[in-house]
C-alpha cells in the first residue's frame, strides 16, 4: 500500500491510501495550471482573505488537527497543538505582510528610471517531511500562494490523513480548485510531476537523499529549487555557561518532537572544565523522561514517527558502539507497545566511526568533550551539514563571536528558540540551500523582473 497511516504509539494500522492514477494526476496538474491563470491576477487583499481564513480555521480547530497528527506520527500532544497554533501563526503573517515584501524597488540608473518588481511564476511542486505535517505545508503555502503562485504537493507516505486534512482547510478557507492540491504519488510519478512543463519550480523539505534526487531532477529540467535538508547541530557549552539555564534547552533541543527535528541539537560539545557537570545534570534530566501514550498530557517523552524509524536509529547506534563509541545511557528500545526507544547518550565518538558524520533523527545525544573554544569552533564546522547551532555562555558577546565563526544556516545565543514567522530559515553545505519563513521566503519563487523605463537616446 502507498501511504500508510500507523499509529505509532500501537503500531495499529488506522488508513491506507492508493497512488494517484495517472488520469487523476493529469487533472491535478491541469486543474492547478488553470487555477493559476486567475490566482495570479488576484489582489494580495483577495488572496489574504482566504489565507487569514485557513489561518482563523487552524487556531479555531488546534485540537482536531493536533490530534490527528498526533496519532499519525506520535508527537506529543501538547506539541501538535503547538504546531497548529504556529502553522496558523504563519498563515496570517504573510497574508499580513506579503504585499510589503513583494512590493517593487525603486533602483536609480544614471539615465531614466528604474524598478524590479515581483511576479508569481506558476505551479510549484512541494515534497514534505512527516516531522512537522503542518508547519511544513505552512511555510510553503503561506508564502507562496500570497505570492500568487499555487501548489501541488507530495507530501510524506506516514501523514496521509494530515495531508488531506491541509488541503481540506484550504478548500474549507475558499480556495479555489487547483490553488494548493494534495497528490499521493510514487517517487516515479514525482519525477514526472518535476519534468512537467507546467511546473515552475521544486521545494523540498527531507533528507539528503531526498534532496539529491529532486534537485537533480529539478536541475536537469533547469527549473529554480529549494532545499531543506538535514542537521547535524552543534550545542556548544562554554565554560561559564549558566547550567541551570542550558540544562532545560539541552533537553528540549534534543528531545523536542521526539529528537526528530532538523535542526535539534545533536552533537553536543562541551569545554573540558563543565563537561563532567553539564553531562551529569543532562543524563539526570533525560532519565527524568516519562514514555507513554502522546495523547495522555502527562507523558514526556513520545514513540518516533514509525517502526522503520526506530529500527534505522537502533541500528545506527549499534553501528557507533561497533565503530568505538560508549554508551552512556539507552541505546535499546522500550519495552513497550509501539516504536519507542530510550532517550541515548553516546560518547568518545572519533572521526572515521559513521556517528562522527551521519544525522540521528532521535532521542540519541552525541557527546563531545574538547580543551578550547578553538577546538569547540573547529569540531562544529567539521560536519557536512550546516543547519543550525548554539552556543551557551553567560558573555553574550562572546557567545555572538563564536556564533560568527561556526558555518551554519542560523546559530542561536543562549537559547534555540528557531521558530519564528518573521526569522528565515535554512542551511547550508548538505543542508539545502533556500531559506522559508521571513521576508526571504517569500522571495524565493518569485520573477523579479527589471523595468527600466524613459526616452534615452539610442547610442550611435
Ligand atoms: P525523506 O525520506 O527525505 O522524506 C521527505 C519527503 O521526501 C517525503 O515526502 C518522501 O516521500 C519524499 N521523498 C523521498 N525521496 C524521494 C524521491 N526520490 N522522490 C520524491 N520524493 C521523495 O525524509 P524523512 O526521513 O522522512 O524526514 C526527515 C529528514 O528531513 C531529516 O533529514 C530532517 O533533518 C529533514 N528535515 C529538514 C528540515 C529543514 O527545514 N531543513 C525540516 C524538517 C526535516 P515518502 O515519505 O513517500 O518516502
Amino acid at each position: 500500500m502507498a501511504y500508510q497511516s500507523v499509529n505509532p504509539n500501537d503500531g495499529k494500522l488506522l488508513k491506507s491510501f492508493e497512488h494517484m492514477s495517472a488520469a487523476q494526476l493529469e487533472r491535478a496538474l491541469a486543474q492547478a495550471q488553470t487555477c493559476f491563470e486567475t490566482w495570479r491576477h488576484k489582489s494580495y487583499a483577495e488572496r489574504a482573505v482566504i489565507v487569514n481564513k485557513a489561518a482563523a480555521l487552524l487556531h479555531a480547530h488546534i485540537d482536531d488537527f493536533a490530534r490527528l497528527e498526533t496519532v499519525e506520527m506520535g508527537k506529543r500532544i501538547d506539541e501538535a497543538r503547538g504546531e497548529v497554533r504556529f502553522s496558523g501563526d504563519i498563515l496570517a503573517y504573510y497574508a499580513k505582510h506579503a504585499e510589503s515584501f513583494l512590493a517593487p524597488v525603486k533602483l536609480h540608473p544614471k539615465t531614466g528610471k528604474a524598478h524590479v518588481e515581483s511576479s508569481p511564476t506558476g505551479v510549484l511542486f512541494c515534497v514534505e517531511p512527516w516531522n512537522f505535517p503542518y508547519y511544513q505545508l505552512a511555510r510553503v503555502a503561506g508564502a507562496q500562494l500570497m505570492a500568487g503562485n499555487v501548489l501541488v504537493v507530495k507530501h510524506a507516505g506516514c501523514v496521509p490523513q494530515c495531508a488531506i486534512a491541509f488541503e481540506g482547510l484550504l478548500r474549507d478557507a475558499g480556495a479555489p480548485a487547483g490553488t494548493y492540491t494534495n497528490l499521493l504519488i510514487s517517487y516515479e510519478q514525482s519525477d514526472g510531476v518535476i519534468d512537467d512543463p507546467r511546473i515552475k519550480g521544486v521545494a523540498l523539505t527531507g533528507s539528503v537523499a531526498a534532496g539529491r534526487s529532486v534537485a537533480a531532477r529539478a536541475g536537469q529540467n533547469l527549473k529554480k529549487s529549494t532545499m531543506e535538508l538535514g542537521g547535524s547541530d552543534a550545542f556548544i557549552v562554554l565554560d561559564d555557561a549558566d547550567l541551570d539555564k542550558t540544562i532545560p534547552w539541552a533537553v528540549w533541543g534534543r528531545m523536542y518532537n521526539g529528537g526528530q527535528t532538523c535542526c535539534a541539537a545533536k552533537r553536543f560539545i562541551v569545554l573540558d572544565s563543565i563537561a563532567d557537570r553539564f553531562l551529569a545534570r543532562f543524563k539526570t534530566a533525560l532519565e527524568a523522561l516519562k514514555p507513554g501514550d502522546p495523547m495522555d498530557e502527562k507523558t514526556t517523552q513520545g514513540p518516533l514517527s514509525t517502526e522503520a524509524a526506530l529500527v534505522q536509529l537502533l541500528a545506527q547506534v549499534d553501528a557507533a558502539v561497533k565503530g568505538g563509541a560508549k554508551l552512556l545511557m539507552g541505546g535499546k528500545r522500550i519495552a513497550r507497545p509501539g516504536s519507542f526507544m530510550q532517550p541515548t547518550i553516546l560518547t568518545d565518538i572519533q572521526p572515521g566511526n559513521p556517528a562522527f558524520r551521519d544525522e540521528f533523527f532521535g532521542p540519541v545525544v552525541s557527546f563531545y568533550r574538547v580543551k578550547s573554544e578553538d577546538e569547540a569552533i573547529a569540531l562544529a564546522n567539521d560536519s557536512d551539514f550546516g543547519l543550525g547551532g548554539s552556543v551557551w555562555t553567560q558573555d553574550e558577546a562572546r557567545g555572538q563571536r563564536l556564533a560568527g565563526r561556526i558555518d551554519t544556516g542560523m546559530m542561536f545565543v543562549n537559547n534555540i528558540d528557531w521558530a519564528d514567522a518573521e526569522l528565515p530559515f535554512g542551511g547550508i553545505k548538505n543542508s539545502g540551500y533556500g531559506r522559508e519563513l521571513g521576508h526571504m521566503g517569500i522571495q524565493e519563487f518569485v520573477n523579479k523582473k527589471l523595468v527600466r523605463s524613459g526616452h534615452i537616446a539610442a547610442p550611435v
